[in-house]
C-alpha cells in the first residue's frame, strides 16, 4: 500500500465491535446491533431510539454491512443497553456467537422465499457451530435474488444467484459452487471450514480473498458468476421507500419517526427500505432524493468520534457536497484508514492534522496525494481546487 506521506499509519483493530463487545471510540461506546435478517419492526425502532437517547448521545450510525451503532453509550450505561436489547430479542448468548453470525442479506427478501429461507438456515447453523473458530470480520452474504446486488459488499463467503444456478462462493474467486436453497448454508459452512483448514485465518485474523490470492478454490468450484447489479438509489420500491441517512448516520428521534411509517430493513448502503410505507415525511438527515449532493460523499466518523481521527470530516462533507462533479465521488477520511470508502475514489481527502488535509485523485485514502495540507478553510474558499489537474 502506498501511503500518503503527510498521515501517520492509522491503527488495524482486525475486529469489529458488537453489542456484547463493544469498542471504545472518542465519543464513549460503539454498541454495534445485529439485526436478525437485517429486519427492525416498529416496537423494536422505536426501543433502540430510546437506548440511544437515554443512554448514547443520540446518535445511530448505520454500518456498511448494515448494523445499526449507537454511539456515546459510557460503561456505566452498557448493562441498561445490554438489558434492553435482551428485552428485544436482538441479543446473542455470548459475544463469541454474536461475531460468528455475521451474515448480510438483501434487504429485498420475502417471507419464505431462497434469501430468506438460506438466512435462517444459516443463522441456525452458525449459532450450532461452536467449533467454527472464524476471524473477527469474516462475514457471509446471502444475495440470492434474481440477480446479485451485494458483489461490492466486503463479504467472505457468498451465496448469489448466477442465471437460473445458485452459487456458494469464496470472495476474491470468479467461480463458485452449485447449491440448492436446502444445501446452501451447509455448503458455505463447509468452505468456512476449508478456509481454516487452509490456513486461512492466522492469530485471529485472515480473509477469504486473501487465501483465494494463494490457492485456488476448491474444485467444485467451477461455475461463473454473474455479474452485479447497480447499487439501488433512494426513492420508492415494489417493497417500500428505500431512504438514504446523510453520511450513514441519523439522530435517535429521527430513526424513531421513520419508524412510525412502518418496519424498518437496514441496508448495507448506508440507506433504509421503509416497509410497505406509501410515502414518507421530510426527516431531518434523511435523503429521498436520488440527486441529493451529499450521496456524492462518503465520509467516515472523523473527530471526536473517532479516536484514530486527526480532523472533524462531517461538516466539510456537508460544505463540499455541492461542488463533487455529477458522476463522480468525493471521500473525505479523518484518517489514512480509509474506513467510509476503502477503495479508490475519483476525489479523496486524508486528514493530516486538524482541519487539514492530503487531496488524492483517483486513489484510496492511503495513496500519494496530488495537493498536501490543504486547510478546510482553504476548501471552503475555494472548491475548485478539487478537481484542478484530475
Ligand atoms: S478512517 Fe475515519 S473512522 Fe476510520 S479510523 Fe480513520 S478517522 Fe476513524
Amino acid at each position: 500500500m502506498s501511503r500518503s506521506s503527510s498521515s501517520p499509519a492509522p491503527k488495524v483493530y482486525g475486529w469489529c465491535p458488537g453489542a456484547l463487545r463493544p469498542m471504545m471510540s472518542g465519543d464513549g461506546l460503539v454498541v454495534r446491533i445485529r439485526a436478525p435478517l437485517g429486519r427492525l419492526s416498529q416496537a423494536q425502532a422505536r426501543a433502540i431510539a430510546g437506548l440511544s437517547q437515554q443512554h448514547g448521545n443520540g446518535l445511530i450510525d448505520l454500518s456498511a454491512r448494515a448494523n445499526l451503532q449507537l454511539r456515546g453509550i459510557s460503561d456505566q450505561s452498557h448493562a441498561a443497553v445490554m438489558a434492553g436489547l435482551q428485552d428485544m430479542g436482538l441479543l446473542d448468548r455470548d459475544a463469541t456467537t454474536e461475531s460468528r453470525r455475521n451474515i448480510l442479506l438483501s434487504p429485498f427478501w420475502q417471507p419464505g422465499d431462497a434469501n430468506h429461507t438460506i438466512a435462517r438456515s444459516l443463522e441456525r447453523a452458525l449459532k450450532a457451530a461452536e467449533d467454527l473458530l472464524l476471524p473477527g470480520k469474516f462475514g457471509f452474504v446471502v444475495d440470492a435474488g434474481p440477480e446479485p446486488q451485494l458483489q461490492s459488499c466486503a463479504a467472505d463467503i457468498r451465496i448469489e444467484r448466477s442465471g437460473d444456478k445458485l452459487l456458494v462462493v469464496a470472495d476474491g474467486a470468479q467461480t463458485g459452487c452449485p447449491v440448492e436453497v436446502e444445501t446452501a448454508a451447509e455448503a458455505a459452512l463447509d468452505l468456512a471450514r476449508w478456509f481454516l483448514d487452509q490456513g486461512g485465518a492466522s492469530m485471529g485474523r485472515g480473509r477469504m480473498r486473501a487465501l483465494i490470492a494463494r490457492r485456488a478454490a476448491p474444485a467444485s468450484h467451477s461455475s461463473p458468476r454473474s455479474s452485479s447489479a447497480p447499487e439501488p438509489s433512494p426513492g420508492m420500491t415494489a417493497f417500500g421507500p428505500l431512504v438514504a441517512l446523510e453520511f450513514g448516520q441519523i439522530t435517535a428521534e429521527a430513526f424513531a419517526r421513520l419508524a412510525d411509517h412502518g418496519p424498518l430493513r437496514l441496508t448495507p448502503w448506508r440507506m433504509i427500505l421503509v416497509e410497505g410505507a406509501p410515502e414518507l415525511a421530510t426527516l431531518p438527515g434523511v435523503i429521498l432524493d436520488e440527486t441529493d449532493p451529499r450521496l456524492q460523499v462518503r465520509v467516515c466518523t472523523g473527530a471526536p468520534g473517532c479516536l484514530q481521527a486527526l480532523s472533524p470530516t462531517r461538516d466539510l462533507a456537508r460544505d463540499l457536497a455541492p461542488f463533487v462533479p455529477k458522476g463522480q465521488v468525493l471521500h473525505i477520511s479523518g484518517c489514512a484508514k480509509g474506513c467510509a470508502h476503502p477503495g479508490p475514489a475519483p476525489l479523496a481527502l486524508t486528514a493530516t492534522a486538524t482541519d487539514t488535509f492530503d487531496l488524492i485523485h483517483h486513489g484510496k485514502a492511503s495513496d500519494q496525494p496530488s495537493i498536501k495540507t490543504l486547510s478546510a478553510s482553504a476548501l471552503r474558499t475555494a472548491p475548485k481546487i478539487l478537481t484542478e489537474g484530475s
